[in-house]
């Protein structure tokens, strides 16, 4: 059998500084796991325009349509400001999750014992906080029709139309159920049934196919009051699902309850392909950091989690997955620090490929 494949698309700024990194993690698993990936390499964004003129080149699409799994870095920065807006870079990643119709964004909010003191919350409040928000990625308010500013009588108005079919709604909460069933049985669901009729349908749907879920328990919330609960005692949770807009909102407030942007890892799964793994798309959250790109100091640890997210849920390594999450953990535990994880204490960073080095050791010491 051929071995699983993967199109890493460095992008621009410091994607591909963070990329070089998960470069070694994979190599480090092809040398030392047995677990060799047929890797390949392309442009996106920024770097895909100055060669061809587009964010995103056709035959770059149709091989992200066939790889088991897309690895981004970032895309943008200030030299492509002034592009038109239809070539954009941030249009070459909206044409991947589109086409790939990537409907169910998983965003983890893990803190890390060593960080906890960087989150703007107490220390109890998020030490050993492991969450998972599961958002809708390609329908509702964002994409829904009518939508534009129009006039009436003698001043305009911007319409915006929330819109859900029951088929959009199941697909995605089958995605948050059966992740919660990989981890600990708990999901609640989150819209404002009380205000909205897409969030009735939502609620109804949910709850519908969590009948096919026995062993899940799950709970409604409306998402106001999500938004309270996540600052207020975030480890009630576990798996999160709710809509695009939602989604928008509450995936950022949880993510920052653990700190650092250089430390966010996301993924953005579709349906199954032939061989039973999802269309699947893993990417750092953060953007390109023009303000720092080139010159050594990006953490690389959103992105190389990022991968541990692709060995989790294309590739079914589970244990690989957490065997990385835990060298990362151990890095972090010994004091070892890129710039933006450093404290008013102090001390001396590392560079990012010292931190890749780092985790490669910590691996090799895991064996
Ligand atoms: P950004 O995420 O690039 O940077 C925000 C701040 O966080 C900067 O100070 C940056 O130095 C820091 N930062 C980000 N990632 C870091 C890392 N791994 N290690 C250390 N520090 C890190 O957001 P921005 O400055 O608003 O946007 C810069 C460019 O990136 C823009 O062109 C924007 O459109 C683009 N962008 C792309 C994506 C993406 O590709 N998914 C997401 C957001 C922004």
């Amino acid at each position: 059998m051929s071995n699983p494949s993967i199109l890493i698309l460095p992008g621009d700024g410091i994607g591909p500084e963070v990329m070089a990194e998960v470069r070694k993690i994979i190599d480090w698993f092809g040398a030392k796991r047995d677990l060799a990936f047929d890797v390949s390499e392309d442009l996106v964004g920024g770097a895909a325009y100055d060669k061809h003129g587009v964010p995103l080149a056709d035959e770059t699409m149709a091989k992200a349509q066939e790889v088991d799994a897309v690895l981004l870095g970032a895309v943008g920065g200030p030299k492509y400001d002034v592009l038109d807006f239809s070539v954009k870079p941030e249009r070459g990643l909206l044409r991947l999750r589109k086409e790939m119709d990537l409907f169910a964004n998983l965003r983890p909010a893990q803190c890390f014992d060593a960080l906890a003191d960087f989150s703007s919350l107490k220390k109890d409040v998020v030490a050993g906080l492991d969450i998972m928000i599961v958002r809708e990625l390609t329908s509702g308010v964002y994409f829904g029709e009518p939508r534009g500013i129009f006039n009436e009588g003698n001043e305009r108005v911007g319409i915006n139309t929330q819109r859900y079919t029951e088929s959009e709604i199941e697909r995605v909460a089958r995605a948050a159920f059966e992740l919660a069933m990989r981890r600990n049985k708990k999901l609640c669901s989150m819209e404002k049934a009380n205000v909205m009729e897409s969030g009735i349908l939502w609620r109804e749907v949910v709850t519908r196919v969590g009948q096919d879920y026995p062993e899940v328990e799950l709970s409604h919330m409306y998402a106001d009051n999500g938004a309270m609960q996540l600052v207020r005692a975030p480890k009630q949770f576990d798996v999160i699902v709710t809509d695009n807009l939602f989604g928008d909102i509450l995936s950022d407030c949880a993510a920052m309850l653990t700190g650092s942007l250089g430390m966010l890892p996301s993924a953005s799964l579709g349906a199954p392909m032939e061989n039973g793994r999802p269309k699947a798309m893993y990417e750092p959250v953060h953007g390109s950091a023009p303000d720092i790109a080139g010159q050594g100091k990006a953490n690389p640890i959103a992105c190389i989690l990022s991968f541990a997210m692709a060995l989790r849920y294309s590739f079914d390594q589970g244990d690989e997955a957490t065997r990385l999450e835990t060298a990362i953990e151990k890095v972090l535990a010994d004091g070892v620090r890129t710039a933006d994880l450093m404290g008013p204490e102090g001390g001396v960073p590392v560079s990012t490929s010292e931190m890749g080095d780092k985790i490669v050791a910590a691996l090799d010491a895991s064996l």
